[in-house]
């Protein structure tokens, strides 16, 4: 009752003192030079710079461990120091296999041996940089070299193999040919294995990823036949990072694990292929014909197998420890030194990487430039802002890990949020992050000005929303991972962003030697209008962040998405409900024998457990105090507050989002501490929201479900607790 009249009280206040240009958490006053300060910063961003800089950092390929990658980050460091930034590079030692033996050949029927290289292209000098291209692979595949029976299991991913049993097809002691997509990579091996195949070969398809979906490189920008996507198939869902110091910095002394210890090493051997290589082993194949939807582009009808396509594999891997050198660059804030508004991109690649990462890098960069030459004009951020540019992200988030593990508890103390970027090019806004701050992002999106068609990066993405059946709001998607966000946000609870351009400059580059300054010059975003567009999107994140008076944190708007999961996970367990119900149902009138082709295999499908009625009530409680608390909250007008009163309220802001972490962390996986956001154990970089309580459910684990319910719970009222405590400050 109290709150809500001291609720209409503040709502009038609010209407009553805000001038026209407000923005989210700054008084009348500050506001305005807030807003010119954005706008000289955003003038002095030039495209220029950032051409330049994609040519140094993308001239020859460096991953993590390379000379090329020591001089790059190097380089970085050089320019960061010019723009008056205090710097250093922090250096892990970090397992990294490099791959010395990898053969692939079909024994039976026929043979054939994999070539295993990508071809250079006539223009595109790059891809003619012979050993100094990394041979295409997947890090973190354990050594091995196994010879059985193949396998075609489409995608690899769980319903795929809920196809095969139906089919009675059993991948046991069998090699299983996945296609890239469906899931993340790392996902195929790790099933196959449970479901006890004993090697995995992952290819690109041409109708995902060929010519069915385009021109091919040169003549276009998709994959041609020669290309393969390398990556990483670390167990990434169980922890990031270095596989052998998992939840502690890899410093040259660091206890660590045996290789034979690592749990996020995969099973068995796995290697990547290009469509050139897969289609002879595909063409081998025998027995079913796969259901219409498993179908792919190569001119052949696929056939699952097993056999009598017979395949060897043999992978060796030099298992070497490697120093990844991250590059942090901070400027010390003129008020508040002892809050930190991060920013980062990795600098590694897997080849010349001229759009992942540099395509991020170098708008990272310009953003990092123009803030310092208005520092060196007196316009120094209140807040200090360090800028991380990152090593061996690409075979695990490695340089990111091991340093949110290192500074864990002075992240935990000082930092306001970290924004991250990665690859950028031609098209949309996408934006995805802690969704306390989609009400500010959303308030920057509608200020930058798209560079095609003269409105705000917000009305396109709008737009393009609303064409595709979306709604007429800026909503923020939820991390999952892919990203070096995942250990601040998910381990460290460090409120997080992510942010891109693209979805007009498809291709088939990613991860290949094909991924070089003159594809993406032809194919992504050619002027570097784009990239201009993430300097200033971030840019402006990064200043606001920093010199708010209250931090713009907005709890309304996060409430709602997270009512909309609690809604999702009701709906998905009515369903599991009814699909039990009808599935038993169909068996009692034995309709599946009846509806099947009696001249092909039949298994009779087994019985349903039916599904129990969980009690959500605790959580739906504790969402609805959240609301009021929430409410109150939400009209804290910052012109009203005093110096003092600004000062702590954002030191509670700051707790927000660790807050929703809980010590124990996930079941099975305790790195991951975050209760909202969480890669999926079984989708990779695929999000799973409510992770708790969502993934037991989807597992059919009742009574952990409710388990997860309570842990959920007390996690929010950890949350309500400070909100509370927070709406007393006045
Ligand atoms: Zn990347």
């Amino acid at each position: 009752m109290i709150q809500y009249s001291c609720t209409i009280f503040l709502m009038l206040f609010s209407v009553l003192t805000f001038a026209q240009d407000a923005i989210i958490g700054f008084t009348p006053e500050h506001a305005k030079k807030e807003i010119a300060l954005e706008k000289e910063f955003e003038n002095n961003l030039s495209t220029k710079n950032l051409d330049q800089w994609m040519q140094r950092l993308s001239a020859k390929p460096h991953w993590v461990g390379t000379q090329y990658g020591r001089q790059n980050a190097e380089w970085i460091q050089k320019q960061f120091k010019s723009w008056g930034y205090d710097t250093k590079i922090e250096t892990y030692q970090v397992l990294f296999p490099y791959p010395k033996v990898r053969q692939l050949e079909l024994k039976a029927p026929t043979t054939y041996k994999a070539h295993l290289s990508a071809v250079p292209i006539a223009g595109d000098s790059f891809t003619a940089q012979g050993d100094a291209l990394l041979p295409a692979y997947n890090a973190f595949s354990t050594d091995g070299d196994v010879e059985a029976e193949l396998v075609f299991v489409n995608y690899g991913v769980p319903k795929d193999y809920e196809e095969l049993e139906k089919l009675g097809i059993d991948v046991k002691g069998k090699i299983v040919i996945a296609k890239y997509y469906g899931s993340w990579r790392g996902i195929k091996p790790k099933l196959a294995a449970e479901h006890g195949a004993i090697g995995c070969i992952i290819y690109s398809d041409p109708k995902d990823d060929g010519y069915v979906r385009g021109d091919v490189y040169p003549k276009g920008p998709f994959k041609n036949k020669t290309g393969v996507q390398r990556g990483s198939v670390m167990d990434m869902p169980t922890y990031p990072g270095d596989v052998l110091t998992p939840g502690y910095p890899a410093t040259k002394n660091a206890k660590r694990l045996s290789r034979e210890e690592a749990p996020t090493i995969t099973e068995i051997p796995v290697l990547p292929i290009s469509y050139e290589d897969a289609q002879p082993l595909l063409a081998a194949l025998d027995g079913e014909v796969v259901p219409p939807s498993w179908q792919g582009g190569l001119p052949i009808t696929y056939h699952i197998g097993p056999g009598p396509a017979i395949v060897h594999l043999k992978l060796e891997f030099d298992w070497q420890l490697q120093p990844a050198h991250n590059v942090i660059a901070t400027l010390r804030g003129g008020e508040f030194p002892d809050q930190w508004v991060l920013r980062g991109n990795h600098h590694d690649a897997w080849v010349h990487g001229a759009n992942d990462p540099v395509s991020g890098m170098v708008a990272l960069m310009e953003e990092a430039r123009a803030i310092g030459e208005l520092a060196k004009k007196g316009q120094k951020p209140r807040r200090t802002l360090v800028f991380c540019a990152w090593d061996a992200e690409e075979p695990g988030l490695i340089g990111s890990t091991e340093w949110v593990e290192e500074h864990k508890a002075e992240l935990q103390e000082k930092a306001v949020a970290y924004i991250n970027t990665d690859g950028n090019s031609r098209g949309f806004l996408g934006v995805g992050g802690s969704h306390s701050l989609e009400a500010m992002v959303s308030e920057i999106a509608g200020e930058v000005i798209d560079p095609q068609t003269g409105v705000s990066v917000k009305e396109r993405k709008i737009a393009r929303d609303l064409v595709n059946g979306g709604n007429e709001k800026f909503e923020l998607y939820a991390l999952g991972s892919g990203s070096d966000y995942t250990p601040f946000i998910q381990h460290a609870g460090i409120a997080s962003l992510n942010l891109g351009f693209g979805g007009e400059s498809s291709g088939g580059e990613y991860h290949t030697i094909f991924d070089t300054y003159p594809h993406y010059k032809r194919f992504k975003d050619p002027e570097f209008e784009y990239g201009v567009a993430l300097a200033s999107t971030a840019g402006r994140i990064t200043l606001r962040l920093a010199n708010a008076d209250v931090l713009p944190f907005k709890f309304n708007p996060w409430h709602k998405t997270i009512s909309k999961y609690v809604k999702e996970i009701l709906k998905e367990i009515e369903t599991m409900r009814e699909k039990a119900e009808k599935h038993n149902d169909l068996i009692e009138k034995n309709a599946f024998e009846l509806a099947s082709d009696p001249r092909k295999p039949f298994v009779k499908p087994v019985k349903m457990k039916s599904v129990p009625f969980l009690d959500f009530s605790p959580l739906q409680n504790q969402m609805a105090v959240l609301n009021s608390t929430i409410e109150v909250f939400d009209q804290i007008d910052p012109s009203k507050l005093s110096r003092d009163q600004r000062n702590t309220l954002n030191k509670n802001v700051m707790k927000a989002e660790q807050a929703l972490t809980s010590v124990i962390g996930l079941p099975r996986r305790s790195w991951y501490k975050h209760q909202i956001y969480a890669p999926g154990f079984y989708t990779g970089y695929g999000v799973k929201t409510l992770p708790g309580v969502r993934e037991a459910i989807e597992q059919k684990n009742w009574k952990e479900a409710q388990e997860q319910i309570s842990v959920l719970s007390e996690t929010l009222q950890q949350l309500n607790d400070l909100i509370a405590t927070m709406n007393t400050i006045r």
